[in-house]
């Protein structure tokens, strides 16, 4: 078992010593349960929406899109772009769990506009292996966004494409910019 701690990762809670930050997030899940209630819900997203955004810290999608339990897919990797494995996600997001719209989040100060697809060449540098999946790095937030949302919109597995919408989140304000599809 691992010994290492993340002093940096426990605000404010009690510098136990030996505990991981794992052992913390099990310790929360143990108050959730024990005031979880059975929501009933069945799996089809209430709202028929899916949401596609990058996975930074900063963003908290279900506060800033007044999304409840229940209401949409959320779909987060790194730039929250659009991969081949985010569209097997939202062609079985829609076709078998019958969701109609995408809402695509990318935000200002994004790790991946401080990379270039030179990290997969220092990677191979490094490890001896070049890994087969793109960085995706950009450097226009605006038009990364608009890559996004054509991506999704001629995807040929996914029945509904009329009803895609690209944002990109101000982390300092909170506030999404609609970017239109044509530049
Ligand atoms: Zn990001």
């Amino acid at each position: 078992m691992s010994t290492s701690t993340y002093g940096s990762a426990q605000p404010g809670g009690s510098a136990a010593g030996g505990e991981t930050v794992i052992d913390r997030l099990v310790e929360s899940n143990r108050k959730y349960a024990a005031g979880f209630d059975d929501p009933g819900m069945g799996a089809q997203p209430v709202l028929q929406v899916a949401v596609v955004a990058c996975m930074d810290a900063r963003i908290d999608l279900h506060a800033a899109l007044g999304l409840e339990l229940g209401d949409c897919h959320t779909i987060r990797n790194a730039g929250g772009v659009v991969t081949d494995d985010t569209i097997r996600s939202l062609t079985i997001s829609q076709r078998a769990l019958k969701t109609r719209s995408v809402i695509l989040i990318h935000h200002t100060g994004c790790g991946l506009q401080t990379l270039t697809e030179d990290f997969r060449h220092e990677l191979e540098m490094e490890v001896g292996q070049r890994p087969a999946w793109a960085v995706e790095a950009f450097q226009d937030v605006d038009q990364d966004v608009r890559q996004s949302m054509q991506r999704v919109r001629t995807s040929p597995f996914l029945p509904h494409t009329d009803d895609i919408r690209g944002f990109v989140f101000d982390v300092t304000t909170g506030l999404l910019r609609e970017i239109d599809p044509q530049p």
